[in-house]
């Protein structure tokens, strides 16, 4: 891939993990159900056999190519990111090729990814490198955080994921699996709390580049294996140590967990609105954009919410565009 190509922390998984007792953290341990070098070595021995063969964590995807999918990733699953990731750094290989064009080519390029105001913030994110940074993904945990649309989720990931540093990653696989394996219980809560950012503090290895490995092996884990609602733990390395399953498996007990519905709400209409928008590659009248739901109302409130994140520009009284 281009330019701003570095090994990244997880090529092909490495072999085996280091033998117990070579890599403890300082910090304190969370009571687990085993030593925690044992555990690192059992979660990365895991991953070095089990890690789906993903572009980006090829040893030749570059920075870019790791925060690209790092956007792309945050909210939908792989399968539906990977042709959108290839298609997206084919015609985009580094970030000055993306911030040279408008930012309403982006959100024609995320397609059906869902959440779109992420292209915006990634064709921001590439402006921002392109012209503060030299053109070049930082590698400084602060300076990504600077850049536009970048939290503190995907700070480390890029950090880790593409330099090898040592960071706390938190997606929710991640504290999913934390949740169970350590904590007991069968579901995070819905924030991510304080508590459970020291218990993954805790269970980093201490040198950079496992805990880099460590960071993505765990979320691997619970994309495959601790899934949300049917996790295999007859398939899982920590079946015999994990807190929840030693339990009996309890019932989640907390608040109402979000549902994921989608049918009838606003999200559905601007995304029919913006498909609209995406596939004329031209200005498009309201006319063709009142076609795509009954509801006035709902429809008018919808693309009001567009205009206002940006995703949609009005032209003139009835004629609107993705944003140049
Ligand atoms: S044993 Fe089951 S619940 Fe525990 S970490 Fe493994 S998959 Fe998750």
């Amino acid at each position: 891939m281009a330019a701003n190509t570095v090994t990244p922390a997880f090529p092909a998984p490495a072999g085996p993990a280091a033998p117990p007792g070579a890599d403890a953290p300082a910090e304190a341990a969370p009571k687990l159900g085993l030593p925690l070098p044992v555990l690192h070595a059992t979660v990365l021995d895991w991953y070095a056999a089990n890690a789906r063969d993903l572009p980006w964590r090829t040893p030749d995807a570059s920075p870019w190519a790791v925060m690209v999918s790092e956007f792309m990733l945050q909210q939908t699953p792989v399968k539906r990111v990977l042709p959108v990731w290839e298609t997206w750094m084919e015609r985009w290989p580094t970030p000055a090729d993306l911030a040279a064009e408008a930012p309403g080519e982006a959100v024609r390029m995320w397609g059906r990814l869902g959440y779109p105001r992420r292209a915006l913030r990634l064709h921001g994110a590439a402006v921002a490198i392109t012209e503060k940074h030299g053109g070049e993904v930082p590698e400084d945990h602060a300076t990504l955080l600077s850049l536009p649309g970048v939290g503190e989720y995907t700070a480390a990931a890029v950090a880790s994921f593409a330099f090898g540093q040592r960071h706390v990653v938190l997606d929710t696989n991640v504290r999913r699996v934390f949740a169970r394996a350590v904590t007991g219980a069968e579901y995070p809560a819905q924030a991510t709390t304080a508590a459970e950012r020291r218990t993954a503090t805790a269970l980093l290895p201490a040198a950079d580049r496992t805990a880099a490995t460590w960071a993505v092996a765990v979320m691997e884990l619970g994309a495959l294996v601790c899934t949300a609602r049917g996790p295999e733990c007859g398939d899982c390395p920590l079946f015999t140590s994990c807190a929840w399953q030693r339990a009996g498996r309890p019932p989640y007990e907390g608040p109402a967990r979000r549902g994921q519905t989608y049918e009838g709400t606003d999200r559905q209409v601007r995304g029919k609105l913006l498909a609209v928008l995406r596939e004329a590659h031209d200005e498009v009248p309201q006319a063709r954009l009142d076609a795509v739901w009954p509801d006035a109302v709902q429809r008018a409130r919808a693309l009001d919410g567009l205009v206002a994140d940006g995703l949609v520009e009005p032209v003139e009284q009835g004629v609107y565009r993705l944003p140049r």
